[in-house]
């Protein structure tokens, strides 16, 4: 195989710093990314960013969605976009969502401040090449059979464009483990990844569970790992949402971890000093 260049550590040694609107990622700052499944109407998407505002850097929002059936809510579209910017721009947080399609980037990047690659587009290399040709930050995650090579080739795609702002995710793979979790979360990734190129590298223990209840171990043990940061779902009604629900923690649910996860974080900061 080629090997990776531009990803690479041996391309560059200093980690990269990720700039989305005035918040940094990488470099040692946390990052926490928080947001429902999908936007689903003006209030929904309001109440959580109000609700998670002291305790995110960055709103997410789903408005096209890559649902497994195409009878499944597939997002609100330009409309959610519009409702995602308007609840960033009230509580004063830069927005991420995803963009499925090559034709939709240059018009959903002028909307938001970060685009994201979804799982299922990890190996779309014409949007690959489509949002390295652009200069708004990039949050590509990871296949659910991806190997940490083909990430990093997906990845290289995008620098090889012209656009060095991006951000690996962790979300889960497809193992033989599936009675207690939708995928497999691998946190071994993380310093792995972390090894091998300069980019931040941030989990997302929604999608890598499906099960709120498993959120807090696996947000503690990605951070214990040297995650840059989190992704993490929030809904205020989990049982009407309209996608991921199960996987949703409530918005006190997600303040609460998100303390303790920044106790964690000065602990390992310590301990890194001594
Ligand atoms: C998401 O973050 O909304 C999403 C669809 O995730 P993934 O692409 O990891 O399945
Ligand atoms: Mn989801």
């Amino acid at each position: 195989m080629e090997r990776l260049r531009l990803v690479s550590r041996d391309n560059q040694t200093r980690d990269t710093v990720v700039q989305v609107g005035d918040i940094n990622i990488g470099g040692g700052s946390k990052v926490y990314i928080a947001g429902p499944c999908s936007v689903e109407d003006e209030e929904q998407i309001r109440e959580i960013a109000l609700a998670i505002k002291g305790s995110a850097h960055i709103l997410r929002g789903g408005v096209y969605k890559p649902r497994t059936s195409p009878y499944s809510f597939q997002g609100l579209g330009q409309e959610g976009l519009s409702l995602l910017r308007q609840a960033g721009r009230l509580v004063g947080l830069p927005i991420v969502t995803e963009v499925m399609s090559e034709s939709e980037v240059e018009m959903v990047a002028d909307s938001v401040d970060m685009l994201q690659i979804g799982a299922r587009n990890m190996q779309n290399y014409a949007l690959l090449r489509k949002v390295g040709a652009q200069q708004k930050p990039v949050l590509l995650k990871r296949g659910v059979a991806a190997t940490l090579e083909e990430l990093l080739f997906s990845a290289e795609y995008i620098l090889a464009g012209g656009n060095s702002q991006v951000v690996l995710c962790e979300r889960g793979i497809r193992t033989f483990s599936h009675t207690f979790t939708r995928n497999t979360l691998d946190i071994s990734a993380v310093p792995i990844l972390k090894h091998l190129t300069h980019l931040p590298v941030v989990v997302d223990p929604s999608h890598g569970s499906g099960d709120w209840n498993l959120i807090e171990p696996l947000a503690k043990a990605a951070m214990a790992a040297g995650a840059d940061g989190l992704m993490i779902e929030v809904h205020s009604r989990p049982d009407q949402a309209l996608s991921d629900g199960p996987q949703s923690l409530k918005p006190e649910k997600y303040r609460a971890l998100i303390e303790k996860i920044r106790r964690l974080v000065s602990l390992l900061e310590e301990e890194k000093s001594q």
